[in-house]
């Protein structure tokens, strides 16, 4: 936790994750009085008081989606699938994704003890953090890096083998349906997520290309925290992408994906600068009709307009030439056919609207 006394001697501690505020505003608004499940997002700074290094900072962003109110396993791969679907859209594509799970209050308290025993007999190769971890939550002892740690791990009895029945039908109904859907995964026992909140299904998105901080993003179920925060028992799902490490996994600048790129409905190119005015007012009346229009704003000529045009990857080009002006008209032009047609200035922003159909 990022934790520190301010000036008036007050202990004040910098968010680290929203999941927990999701939760506390879902309560305090009566979120679910409405019809379940709610869907929220966020984009938002979150601070943890960590080592900084690559990929992993004091400061940095989440991407988040948080669904509350359905126990239904196929709103865990709902949401599994939007986050793959998310990376595909942005250009990322080869991530892994590792799917787990936690468990419930009816097999885990057991499971610990399991855990708990077996990591004691190999406490002298635990560090100091794992040997304390032992004693307060031994879960814990999976967010451990240290290499001795990882090794006793590995030998330990899983949360994934010591499922209940309930627990294990959740966990096979959700790798069924990711399967139905065609998303790859790779069930990992050793993906125990760090929060105590977590429930049943956990996952994790990984990047070949982010060295050891590899992770995108992770979330799984916390179908207990809503009436841990005192609200009505509200089953819930959710994840965050971490923003820098997606900006770190986007292929280098200009390779990625050309559709994920916002391309420009109409570009407005003037000839003459006493018509600016109302190429102006045009491109606010096309804009408020729902397009993305450009305009010239630096006095370009009109090949520079043109030009401009063609890097904006506009659709179409209206050239508003005096000649055409004069006779209440102006010249559309399509740039990928580089067909042309006169319109009138009175239907323009009908026309606009059509796509110059
Ligand atoms: P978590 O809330 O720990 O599940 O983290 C979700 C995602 O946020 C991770 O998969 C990372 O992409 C990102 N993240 C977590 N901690 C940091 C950090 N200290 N610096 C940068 N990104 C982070």
């Amino acid at each position: 936790m990022y934790t520190f006394v301010d000036r008036g001697d007050r202990s004040l501690t910098l968010r680290p994750e929203a999941t927990a505020p999701v939760v506390r505003a879902f309560i305090e608004h009566n979120l679910g009085a409405g019809s379940l499940p709610v869907k929220l997002y966020y984009f938002a700074n979150m601070f943890r008081y960590e080592r900084p290094q690559a990929g992993r900072y004091r400061e940095f962003w989440q991407l988040g989606v948080e669904a509350l109110g359905s126990a239904e396993p196929a709103i865990d791969a709902e949401a599994i699938a939007l986050a793959m679907e998310y990376l595909s859209s942005i250009g990322i594509d080869g991530a892994t994704l590792k799917i787990g799970s936690m468990g419930d209050e009816n097999c885990r308290p057991a499971y610990m003890e399991t855990l708990r025993a077996a990591l004691a007999g190999k406490a002298e190769n635990l560090c100091e953090d794992c040997r304390q971890r032992l004693a307060l939550n031994p879960l814990r002892v999976f967010d451990c890096k240290n290499p001795a740690c990882r090794a006793a791990l590995a030998e330990a009895p899983k949360m994934i083998d010591n499922l209940c029945g309930d627990c294990r039908a959740h966990f096979d109904a959700v790798g069924a349906l990711l399967g139905q859907i065609g998303i790859d995964f790779e069930i990992d026992p050793m993906l125990v997520r760090g929060f105590d909140y977590y429930t049943s299904t956990t996952f994790e998105i990984q990047s070949a290309n982010l060295g050891a901080q590899n992770a995108l993003g992770g979330g799984g179920r916390y179908d207990r925290l809503v009436a841990d925060y005192g609200g009505k028992p509200t089953p819930a799902v959710g994840f965050a992408f971490g923003i820098e490490r997606l900006i770190m996994a986007l292929p280098a600048a200009g390779a990625h994906n050309a559709e994920a790129v916002q391309s420009t409905d109409v570009f407005i190119a003037v000839i003459d600068d006493k018509d600016r005015p109302l190429a102006f007012k045009t491109a606010v009346e096309m804009r408020r009709l729902g397009l993305t229009v450009e305009i010239d704003y630096m006095g370009r000529s009109l090949r520079s307009q043109m030009k401009l045009a063609d890097k904006l990857q506009a659709v179409s080009v209206v050239v508003f030439g005096p000649d055409e002006l004069a006779r209440g008209k102006v010249t559309v032009r399509n740039l990928a056919s580089g067909e042309e047609k006169t319109t009138g200035l009175k239907n323009l922003l009908a026309s606009a609207s059509k796509g110059f159909k």
